[in-house]
């Protein structure tokens, strides 16, 4: 008998229907002698539903109030689900995050998870219950209820996974497993049957959203058994494991786009010590991640500094800019959301130096400017102009022959 936790996604359970078809799924892991907690997302895009509606009350509402919106998509599908496990026999209790103690920093909209107190499940699993926990949400010391982030439900599985030391953890979702790019848009794509935790952990980081980062952060720290599989058929999925236990093959194991991206740029800014950290203290504050950073030497007394944060974040970011700017005396700030960036993520490029001049050399045959360039060992990811996004991802996919099994031959 094995303790296993399950995730079913959005668009899993997306309707009635779905939601029986998930609850026969879960009854038949019950019903082969395992204990089960069931981890699922708000129906469909109840979510965007809730963002939608709270942005016709304000513009700019309290975080608070809208993690306390957002989560009650989740709270709809536990009861429901819980109810079409009783339906069958099953034995099946839901719990909110606060219920299943799972305690967050007070952030809201993406709040890191602090502990888990499990007692409270591992008592219904005792006595015999499917649990059927709401992802994406937590509570924080103060009381409020809090979100982990869009597409947080990932994590709510695999850090319960952590704290019940689960044999292991299912992802399902409306794809068979991970992809060498998103298969919606490049159709030739391959489904990966293992990838390691820190390329996953890269492909999810920069776009691919078949799996929220923070829950790969879990699964490779606890070393946990993960897969991504398909909740409408019984394929095996992609297991995500560590390095050693894996094949290299091609240097390149994904592709990613991400457009929820926009450029920011100060413009000469004076060139005196303290003037970068000034700037990025101040978008740290506001709990704003940067990402790319490009400061290019303008004049010989000025610089301007480009970056790129969430377009989410931008106005933010934009009003925390304008300040930093005037406080400097730097010349202006201009921003750019019609931009995009896509990535290639893969362990086996270190060994291989040519590979991001593949990639450039594949952007450039598509005709597509490069805006920015950031790299590290296992990556290397192009900003470039969003209507773009998807010609670019086929076009790098082809570079790279990612939709064959081994590809021994570039540099
Ligand atoms: P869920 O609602 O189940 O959490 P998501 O929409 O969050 O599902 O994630 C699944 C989606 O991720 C897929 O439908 C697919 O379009 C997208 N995706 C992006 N990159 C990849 C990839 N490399 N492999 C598989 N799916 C990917
Ligand atoms: N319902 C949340 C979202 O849409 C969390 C999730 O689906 O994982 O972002
Ligand atoms: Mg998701």
């Amino acid at each position: 008998m094995a303790l296993i936790v399950q995730k079913f996604g959005g668009t899993s359970v997306g309707n009635s229907d779905r939601l029986k078809h998930v609850a026969k799924r879960v009854a038949q892991t019950k019903l082969d002698g395992h204990d089960v907690v069931v981890t699922v997302s708000a129906m469909g895009k109840t979510t965007n539903g809730l963002v939608s509606l709270m942005a016709e009350i304000s513009n700019n509402p309290s975080p608070r109030e809208l993690d306390m919106l957002l989560s009650t998509g989740e709270q709809v599908s536990v009861a429901l689900l819980a109810q079409a496990l009783q339906e069958l026999g099953v034995p099946a209790l839901s719990l909110t995050g606060w219920q299943a103690g799972i305690m967050t920093e007070p952030v809201h909209g993406n709040a890191p998870i602090l502990r888990i107190d499990a007692t409270r499940v591992r008592e219904l699993l005792d006595q015999g219950f499917v649990v059927v926990l709401a992802g994406f949400q937590g509570v924080s010391e103060s009381g409020a209820i809090t979100t982990l982030g869009r597409g947080g439900s990932d994590t709510t599985a695999v850090a319960y996974a952590a704290a019940l030391k689960a044999d292991f953890c299912d992802i399902y979702t409306d794809v068979d497993g991970v992809y060498t790019a998103d298969p919606r848009v490049v159709p030739e794509a391959r489904m990966h049957d293992e990838i390691s935790y820190d390329e996953m952990l890269e492909l999810a980081s920069l776009g691919a959203k078949v799996l929220h980062p923070r829950s790969v952060e879990y699964a490779k720290h606890v070393n946990l058994f993960l897969r991504v599989r398909s909740s409408f058929n019984l394929g095996t999925g992609t297991v995500i494991k560590g390095v050693d236990q894996l094949e290299k093959r091609n240097p390149v194991s994904g592709v990613a786009a991400d457009l929820n991206q926009a450029k920011l740029a100060i413009l000469s800014v004076p060139d005196q010590p303290g003037t970068a950290a000034l700037l990025f203290s101040a978008l740290a504050e506001a709990h704003i991640d940067v990402d790319m950073i490009i400061q290019s030497v303008q004049g010989e007394s000025t610089n301007d500094i480009a970056f790129t944060v969430a377009e989410s974040d931008l106005m933010r970011a934009k009003s925390v800019v304008y300040d930093i700017a005037q406080k400097i005396g730097a010349s202006g700030v201009i921003s750019d959301a019609d931009i995009a960036k896509v990535s290639i993520v893969g362990a086996g490029m270190i060994n291989h130096p040519g590979t991001a001049a593949t990639m450039f050399s594949a952007l450039a045959e598509a005709g597509i400017n490069i805006q920015m360039i950031s790299t590290s060992e296992i990556k290397v990811s192009c900003v470039i102009e969003r209507s773009r996004a998807q010609d670019a991802a086929q076009a790098i996919h082809r570079a790279f022959a990612l939709d064959q099994e081994i590809v021994p031959t570039f540099a």
